[in-house]
């Protein structure tokens, strides 16, 4: 493992910090980054839209990307670098993720000429933003079980059916959607891939309430809709192969994403806290938790390390990169359960007016167990670990080599 940037490393920091320093104002020691709650402000979207054309314009968007699209060709730790730099600044949430890290790759590998064009430097600049329409409310973890259709009619086809989970759809220009166009063949094999308009007739988007006040996400039904083959991704039936590409990509995206939240933040309020006249730290029982929340954080930053040491050398991370999301989000629950307890009955209010850091550990409390499902699952991961790391026999798969029309479902549609 090594800690340090190599003269490159440097350099490429050195330069990466300079552009930031000249155009976003630097996080106070103890200043928290812009979180969830900031997507609540009106004008949200126009601040990460503006902050976006203005990386776009210095060549600091979407760094990994190719240079024919826009990018500047960056390595992955050239893109670790950046974020780890960027962090460091006053900048909006970034929306534009599954479309960037995502759905663009998924373009550039399988999409044609045209889409290249018509799409990619708009979803760079962030003036137009993407969502992802895969999920089904019985097609998760099973994706290939997806039950939207889609018949051709002509240079058109026609959806019909229903996502759900789907995030931002209700602000989002364009959607990347897999449909059923064969269920006479193999669940994987009857699948096309589409560029969808949001705005197109026939299409519905409901947000749902989730437990933090928020809607982030939302369930989006399909009736009639109306798509152009031009924006057909990939061939015909063909479509889990390009589903494979974004979801390697989500994963790669997400990896360790949940990361480790603020030990040092936990620390302090365990300082500043009192319990019976005395600080919280000085009770045996929350010393026990903190250290054990320690060994853990540093244990997943190590394992964060080895990865960022592969790369930096130019080599493919080992199995390491499958366990950070694994590992990180759990354990960011169990931090803000911690933090929330700590602070006795206040912990209990949930907004800005909180007794502590403005509700940020509630609101990563309320958050938490949706960073456990989505991008795959806690039991997914476990059963990927299981079979591509440690080379145990597969899941036995009851559907194999039958026709996705003739499984066994409770659904009759
Ligand atoms: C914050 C968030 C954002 C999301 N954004 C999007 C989005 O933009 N677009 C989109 O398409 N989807 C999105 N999703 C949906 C996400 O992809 C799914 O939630 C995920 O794939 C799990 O599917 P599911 O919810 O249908 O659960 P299911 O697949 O029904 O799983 C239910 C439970 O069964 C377990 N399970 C399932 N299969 C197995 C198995 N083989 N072995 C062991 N256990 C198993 C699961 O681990 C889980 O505990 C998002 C989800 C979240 C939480």
């Amino acid at each position: 493992m090594d800690f340090n940037d190599t003269p490159e490393e440097e350099t490429f920091r050195a330069q990466a910090h300079a552009w930031l320093d000249a155009n976003a104002e630097r996080l106070q020691p103890g200043e928290r980054a812009a979180g969830l709650e900031s997507r609540a402000d009106p004008d949200a979207i126009k601040k990460a839209q503006a902050w976006q054309a203005k990386k776009a314009d210095a060549g600091w968007a979407c760094i990994t990307w190719p240079k024919e699209y826009g990018g500047r060709g960056a390595t992955a730790i050239q893109n670790v670098i950046w974020n780890q730099e960027e962090a460091k600044y006053k900048t909006p949430p970034n929306i534009f993720g599954i479309g960037q890290g995502m759905l663009g790759p998924t373009i550039m590998v399988h999409g044609s000429d045209e889409q290249k064009q018509r799409y990619l430097n708009p979803m760079l600049r962030g003036a137009e933003i993407w969502c992802q329409l895969f999920s089904e409310p019985a097609a998760g973890s099973d994706l290939a079980g997806l039950r939207t259709t889609a018949v051709r009619d002509g240079d058109e086809w026609t959806l019909n059916g229903q996502k759900i989970w789907t995030t931002g759809a209700q602000y989002c220009k364009w959607g990347m959607i897999v449909t059923r166009t064969d269920a006479t063949a193999e669940k994987h094999k009857g699948i096309t891939y589409f560029i969808v308009d949001m705005q197109s007739p026939g299409i519905e988007i409901r947000p749902i309430k989730q437990i933090n006040g928020m809607s982030s996400f939302n369930e989006v039904f399909f009736s009639d809709v109306r798509v152009a083959d031009r924006n057909r991704v990939g061939a015909v039936n063909d479509g889990w192969r390009g589903a494979l590409t974004t979801l390697m990509n989500e994963r790669h995206s997400i990896g360790g994403g949940a990361g480790g939240p603020d030990f040092g933040n936990l620390l302090q309020i365990a300082r500043r806290i009192e319990w019976n006249g005395r600080p919280a730290i000085e009770d045996a029982g929350v010393r026990q938790h903190l250290a054990r929340f320690y060994i853990r954080l540093k244990g997943l930053q190590y394992t964060t390390y080895r990865t960022q040491t592969a790369l930096s050398r130019g080599q493919t991370p080992g199995p390491e990169s499958s366990i950070g999301k694994l590992v990180g989000a759990p354990l960011r629950q169990e931090m803000s359960a911690f933090a929330i307890d700590l602070q006795g009955a206040a912990g209990a209010i949930a907004d800005r007016d909180a007794a502590l850091e403005e509700g940020a550990w509630q609101a990563a409390y309320l958050g938490s167990p949706g960073l456990r499902l989505a991008g795959g699952t806690d039991e997914i991961l476990r059963n990927i670990i299981a079979e591509r790391v440690l080379g145990l026999p597969p899941e036995i798969r009851a559907d194999k080599g039958m026709a996705f029309k003739d499984i066994p479902t409770g659904n009759k549609s």
